[in-house]
């Protein structure tokens, strides 16, 4: 029995008589049925033509018609060659024209149902852009369409440059804003997303405000999402600079005739001794990542090649939980023979940090006030020949200044930064070279110094009192190299082609390594190395 029958039968239970009285038969009950079934049918009908109707005349009186939707995906089906702008070219000189662009929605804000307000992004720059319906050009449907585009998708627009009338201070081109003509979206952001652009690109300062109501958007959440988090205006430009300081790192040794090499990772002795070395499994053995390129960039030394570097990875295995350490780096690396005395090779590598400071700071200046505006910091003073100051004067000063410590023992932590201090305050530097280490805090290849008995011919530099490299002349003769090694406890079979390598005639030498990522947290006082490295590996951290 059907629904509708057995509710007419329960009916005629109780009620449905005809027009005399007596009760429906059950012929005439089916035909009641038909009859409401019947009509039913025509109101949906009716309600579904009325809403076709309605729409269709919406479409028609859209007067934006063709000028915003979802472009089907591309598959690079054909090529227009439209000039396509980036933001950070649009000026104000250029008021009145109209441009294309490409660029992420980071905010669509609704004014009423007449005016969106769109906060429109591409890598380090934002511009704000308006839709706004005027019922001949713009529609409300187009208003409508502009507001639900979702934070995060990509967009293709066409939009008129115009005067702000007043700063866009919220964006980093201040003196335009656009008025939006086109809005077509490329890829629309679908997933939800684990924390809002907005908040985490909210400067510092404010969450130091009395009563601040912001959500602050913490640094194992960026790292987890990573892929968001690097979107912010703030990474691009720290990545941005990160780039700069490789670049400009390969650019002033590529100039003094150094060559650029390789060397593997994958190594079968533990580069610096046995502690903290990954060890990982090869076939049927077992290899090392190696802990920094040391020994071959030595080696490429010997081979004749007299000044060589490397940019690369440098795996340390280290339980070290602190701002400064992670379990993968990257290693900027050089080597160098020298005519007389190491210090032709220290100086080098101090003008060299002179030259990365200059070409950051006269070439990176938009992306150093952006990273400002979020994480406030002075910017490093140094002086065109680098201060170089020796260990044992280091440690006077130390203890002209309260710390105990001995002669030749190695600056923990705390004195580095209590030294920088104490350096900026006397010679009005955050860079300098510490020059003739205690010998014994020093790897085994590091050239003693003769003339003083206990130190060595050896250098860390320092940016804000924390260590950025650490560099030596090595002992290039295989006996005293040998003997160095035994004294240090290193066993010789583990190193033998090593020290071969120095049997056949080898330069006097010197080199050092920086942590790149430690230049860059210390030149823009980051406060955590994990700020500076893209995709960070420390003891409790392999993903993303
Ligand atoms: P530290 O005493 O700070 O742990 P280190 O003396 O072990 O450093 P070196 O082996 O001399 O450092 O490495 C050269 C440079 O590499 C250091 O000056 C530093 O800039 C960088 N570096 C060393 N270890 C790490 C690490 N675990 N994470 C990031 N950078 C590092």
């Amino acid at each position: 029995m059907s629904e509708n029958v057995e509710k007419v039968a329960e009916q005629l239970d109780k009620v449905i008589l005809d027009e005399e009285g007596k009760p429906l038969s059950k012929k005439a009950l089916k035909k009641l049925e038909k009859e409401q079934e019947k009509e039913k049918r025509k109101q949906e009908t009716a309600a579904r033509l009325a809403a076709e109707k309605s729409a269709r005349d919406a479409n028609a009186t859209d007067c934006s018609k063709g000028k915003y939707g979802k472009l089907p995906l591309n598959q690079s089906q054909e090529r227009t060659y439209q000039r396509r702008e980036r933001i950070e070219d649009i000026t104000a000189e250029r008021a009145g024209e109209t441009i294309h662009f490409r660029a992420r929605v980071q905010t669509a804000r609704a004014t009423g149902s007449k005016l969106c307000f769109y906060m429109l992004r591409q890598r380090n720059s934002t511009i704000q852009g308006l839709v706004s319906a005027d019922d001949e050009q713009i529609s409300k449907q187009m208003v409508k369409f502009a507001t639900s585009i979702p934070a995060e998708s990509i967009v293709l627009v066409e939009a008129k440059i115009v005067k702000a009338a007043e700063a866009v201070k919220s964006c980093t081109v201040q003196d335009v804003e656009l008025s939006i003509q086109q809005l077509w979206i490329v890829s629309e952001a679908v997933a939800r997303l684990p924390f809002t652009l907005e908040d985490a690109s909210r400067p510092e300062e404010i969450f130091a405000k009395e009563g601040a109501q912001f959500s602050r958007v913490n640094l194992d959440t960026r790292l987890d999402n990573r892929i968001i988090d690097l979107r912010t205006i703030t990474n691009q430009a720290i990545f941005r600079i990160q780039s700069g300081v490789c670049r400009l790192f390969r650019e002033f040794l590529t100039k003094q005739e150094f060559v650029e090499i390789h060397t593997p990772k994958i190594i079968s002795a533990a580069s610096e001794g046995g502690a903290n070395v990954f060890k990982v499994s090869y076939f049927k053995g077992e290899a090392f990542l190696a802990q920094s390129p040391q020994l071959y960039k030595q080696m490429c030394v010997c081979g004749d090649f007299e000044r060589v570097f490397e940019i690369g990875s440098v795996f340390r295995a280290e339980n070290s939980n602190t701002h400064r350490h992670m379990t993968e780096f990257i290693g900027l690396d050089l080597e160098m023979a020298f005519e007389e005395h190491y210090h032709e090779v220290m100086y080098l590598i101090g003008d060299l940090f002179t030259y990365i400071f200059d070409g950051l700071k006269t070439q990176y200046r938009a992306e150093i006030e952006t990273i400002r505006r979020q994480y406030p910091f002075e910017e490093i003073e140094y002086p065109p020949k680098p201060l170089r100051l020796e260990f044992k004067d280091a440690v006077a000063l130390l203890r002209e200044n309260g710390v105990e410590m001995g002669e030749f023992e190695d600056l923990t932590t705390e004195n580095e930064r209590f030294l920088g201090k104490l350096v900026k305050e006397k010679y009005g530097t955050d860079f300098y070279m510490l020059d003739k280490f205690p010998l014994a805090v020093r790897p085994f290849y590091t050239m003693p110094d003769p003339s003083r008995p206990g130190y060595s011919n050896s250098y860390d530099f320092f940016i804000r009192g924390e260590e950025i490299m650490s560099g030596a002349q090595r002992i290039h003769d295989p006996e005293y190299l040998e003997e160095r090694a035994s004294a240090a406890g290193v066993d010789l079979d583990t190193i033998r082609s090593y020290i071969d390598s120095f049997r056949h005639g080898a330069s006097p030498h010197a080199g050092g390594g920086v942590g790149m990522e430690r230049v860059i947290m210390l030149y823009l006082n980051l406060g955590n190395i994990r700020k500076s490295c893209m995709f960070p590996r420390d003891p409790k951290r392999l993903e993303p």
